[in-house]
């Protein structure tokens, strides 16, 4: 983090050039609030450290990388033309065609002007007297900084954008290839004819492998825990399919903008028990057959609750394992076993379990032999040394809080926003934190369990009402007051508590040593948001304080 130097910063009040929103980040989220802030008739502009569009969907171009939720729910709904004249090519889109579909965005709507690219946000100071951010962006790889003063800060940074490479003793000294797959190069890697080694297999690691064993000479998987993988299910869009998106457009918003994950699937009212043994068979089947997460929207009501639904809905997916796999110790070290299916996210796959039928592909499970150090040639486990010409880290992200607490940013007093979350985060609705005025989060951390921009559009169309009223009231100032923060921080311990989805690995902080363990999700989902956001709209912004800037007595409202 590089502070701000004093007497940079000529102007100390918000005046000529400077800005009325800054968005920090040009992903999904990042883009509809730099769309949303300029057509309220803001002064935005987006940042971006890449030096492209596309935030996660720019960052994880690695083989096999694509959505599990349908293409046409994860898209945006803000423009029925838009909607009309994308035709995703399939179910579930690869990465370029996400890339590609948010840059048509980007140029259909007239963004990029308002976005610098190659530009990453490493301090923001909250300038009291001014009510203003003071925030320095430097170019990675040209070094060039810049200082920028905004009335409103908006950090877009996403959840999944800090890299996690485990701390394995020789990394540097491997003389092959080695990529996260969260920072996967623009270059293509080539992997014809080459001995790869992957390691992690959840959601990115499993979709890397199908994506390049054809071209391979081997894979060796580096396997530390066992996931609950099941089909994605994915196809081509047919031309039929195309009609009905269409003429079915405003059904369509309607359910996304109101369901509580996010998703078009219908939910099950039946709980397992209420069918018979017979009936539950033949019901995960067609689970098993159902496209991406519908296995876990539309599974029986209470199959992450009942222990005895969840443990038979387990076996019935670690049959499917043996019956994909040939080798029977293979099968049994996919199949998990020490976490119940939902205790953390599900990865869907596509030829994942296939992949282990091929003589060149293997699997070392590191619960039994560890790796102990990389070496020049390879990574050395317990049980001996094996070269690579290529290693794929899938080992995941300082999920949630990762990017923020990085950016250097200091709110009032100068106070740290890793030191104000170093026990975990407490915010608002998701959207912002006491003590950090005009800083708005959407997409962040408390972000929902569901179709990600679904509830972070929701969140950014929420942050673009709060800048309105206070524009239109005539104050400078917004902030969330201690108690409403104090409010909906409890609610979202209290929903932790009580969940069963996602309490180990990263969305409790569990994948990262030494980050304090808090749950960094939303439990309760959208259908607390949207309580919470209508009891703000009822009660007059009650839950914030909006204030002129300090060195003003002036107020128009
Ligand atoms: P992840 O879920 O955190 O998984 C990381 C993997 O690396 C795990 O298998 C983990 O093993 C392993 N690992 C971590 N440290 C290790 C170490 N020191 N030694 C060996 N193995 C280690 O990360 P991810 O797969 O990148 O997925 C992150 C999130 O990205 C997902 O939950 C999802 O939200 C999103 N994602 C979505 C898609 C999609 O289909 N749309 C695709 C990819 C990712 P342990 O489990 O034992 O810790």
């Amino acid at each position: 983090m590089t502070s701000i130097e004093p007497g940079t910063d000529t102007n100390p009040t918000k005046g000529e050039g400077d800005l009325d929103v800054l968005v920090v980040g040009a992903g999904i989220t990042g883009i509809y609030q730099l769309y949303r802030a300029l057509e309220s008739g803001f002064d935005a502009l987006l940042v971006e450290a890449g030096d492209g569009v596309g935030g996660t969907w720019y960052w994880n171009r690695y083989p096999g990388a694509r959505f599990d939720s349908e293409s046409y729910t994860y898209g945006y709904l803000f423009s029925e033309e838009l909607f009309d004249e994308w035709e995703w090519e399939e179910h579930f889109a690869a990465q370029p065609e996400t890339e590609r579909y948010l840059n048509h965005v980007v140029d259909r709507f007239d963004l990029r002007r308002h976005m610098r690219f190659g530009a990453a946000v490493t301090a923001a100071e909250w300038d009291e007297r001014s009510g203003t951010w003071l925030v320095r962006t430097e170019g990675a790889t040209t070094g060039d900084a810049t200082t920028v003063r905004t009335r409103m800060l908006v950090a877009a940074t996403g959840v999944l954008s800090v890299p996690f490479l485990p701390d394995v003793a020789g990394r540097e000294r491997f003389a092959g290839v080695q990529h996260h797959t969260g920072r996967w190069p623009a270059e293509p890697v080539d992997f014809a004819g080459k001995r790869v080694a992957v390691v992690g297999t959840s959601s990115s690691g499993v979709q890397v492998v199908p994506a390049i064993v054809d071209e391979v000479a081997s894979i060796t998987v580096y396997q530390r825990t066992a996931n609950w993988c099941t089909p994605l299910n994915n196809r081509p869009i047919t031309v039929e399919e195309q009609v009905e998106l269409r003429a079915g457009f405003e059904e369509l918003r309607e359910v996304l903008n109101t369901s509580i994950h996010g998703f078009h699937h219908p939910m099950n009212t039946r709980t397992a028990f209420e069918d018979s043994a017979e009936e539950r068979r033949a019901f995960f089947e067609r689970m098993w057959a159902s496209p991406g997460f519908m296995k876990f929207t539309s599974n029986y009501i209470d199959i992450l609750d009942n222990a005895e639904a969840n443990a038979e809905w387990c076996e019935f997916i670690a049959d499917k394992i043996r019956s994909v796999v040939n080798d029977p110790d293979t099968a049994e070290r996919l199949i998990p076993r020490d976490h119940r299916y939902g205790q953390k996210r599900p990865p869907y796959v596509a030829g994942y379990f296939e992949a282990f039928n091929r003589a060149n592909v293997s699997l070392v499970d590191l619960r039994e032999t560890p790796i102990v150090r990389m070496t020049e040639a390879g990574i050395e486990t317990t049980d001996g040394e094996q070269p690579f010409d290529v290693v794929v880290w899938a080992t995941g992200f300082d999920f949630g809080t990762g990017a923020m607490t990085r950016m250097g940013i200091r709110g009032r007093d100068g106070l740290a926003l890793e030191e104000h979350w170093a026990d975990g985060p407490t915010t608002f609705l998701g959207v912002q934190t006491h003590g950090f005025p005009n800083l708005f989060f959407p997409g962040g951390p408390h972000a929902a369990a569901g179709n990600n921009p679904r509830y972070n559009g929701d969140q950014v169309d929420f942050v673009t009402d709060a800048i309105v009223h206070t524009r239109d009231h005539g104050y400078d100032v917004i902030e969330v007051t201690a108690e409403a923060e104090e409010r909906w921080s409890e609610m979202i311990d209290r929903a932790a508590a009580a969940t069963s989805f996602g309490t180990i690995g990263q969305y409790v902080g569990g994948n990262i040593p030494g980050k304090s363990k808090r749950y960094l999700l939303n439990a309760g989902g959208r259908p607390k948001l949207f309580k919470e956001i209508a009891r703000v709209k009822n009660t007059d912004y009650q839950a914030f304080e909006l204030s002129p800037r300090s060195d003003t007595t002036s107020r128009t409202a």
